[in-house]
């Protein structure tokens, strides 16, 4: 199929809105992302698992690698970078809210910006688990895991030990885990979580 004058669309430029437009612009597609946020990523904090470390050694240089992630995956906004300087400058536009898309079943679905129509060959909906995007492809909606999170940052100075634990109260199971990582600011951190399992 030649892709060479299609154009996407892909709400959300978050890793998987920014993963998807890396690929559609490699197979030759004219990308728009499109970011409700104002600003970019590559600030923010927390690590990611499950990457291919070896992989990107051959992208950062190792003593990055170790300095801000160690063996326990990657830092967002150093992936959140890579992925934007992948694609062709201002391909993001920062501060674009998508609320709809009209014609969702036709072959040229439009998503309406600053009161300009513009139309596009595919829509990728990557706005997050919230998604306003679903409804236009699935009836499905999400089901309530049963569990509350909540996550937060430690300093690995306070508290000397991974904070994994568990713990009843009340009849309600709260669980803790956590692993370190280096903040942006280069500082030492557990990464935590706390896990309250909501009775039925
Ligand atoms: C508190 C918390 C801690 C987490 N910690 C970790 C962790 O340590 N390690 C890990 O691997 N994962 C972690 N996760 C999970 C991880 O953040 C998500 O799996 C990942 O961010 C999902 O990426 P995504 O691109 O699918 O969606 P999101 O990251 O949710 O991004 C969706 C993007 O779409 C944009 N958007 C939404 N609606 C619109 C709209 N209408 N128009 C335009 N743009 C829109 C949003 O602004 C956002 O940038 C955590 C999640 C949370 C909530």
């Amino acid at each position: 199929m030649n892709v060479q004058n299609l154009k996407a669309a892909v709400i959300g430029s978050s890793i998987g809105g920014l993963s998807a437009a890396n690929v559609l612009n490699r197979l030759g597609f004219e990308v728009t992302v499109f970011e409700a946020f104002t600003e970019g990523f590559h600030n923010r904090g927390g690590a990611l698992d499950s990457v291919d470390i070896q992989l990107l050694q051959t992208i950062l240089p190792t003593e990055t690698v170790q300095k801000r992630i160690g063996n326990h995956g990657h830092f967002y906004g150093d992936l959140w970078q890579y992925l934007y300087e992948g694609l062709p400058k201002y391909s993001v536009k920062f501060g674009v809210d998508i609320q709809e898309i009209r014609n969702p079943e036709s072959l040229k679905p439009i998503v309406e910006i600053e009161g300009k129509l513009l139309e596009f060959d595919l829509i990728i909906g990557a706005d997050g688990g919230k998604s306003t995007i679903r409804k236009y492809v699935s009836d499905a909606v999400p089901q309530y895991a049963g569990y509350t999170l909540w996550r937060t940052l430690l300093s690995t100075d306070k508290i000397g030990h991974p904070p994994n634990g568990s713990k009843t109260i009340n009849g309600i199971r709260y669980e803790t885990l956590g692993f370190p990582f280096i903040g942006a600011n280069q500082e030492s951190l557990w990464n935590c979580g706390v896990y309250m399992a909501m009775p039925e």
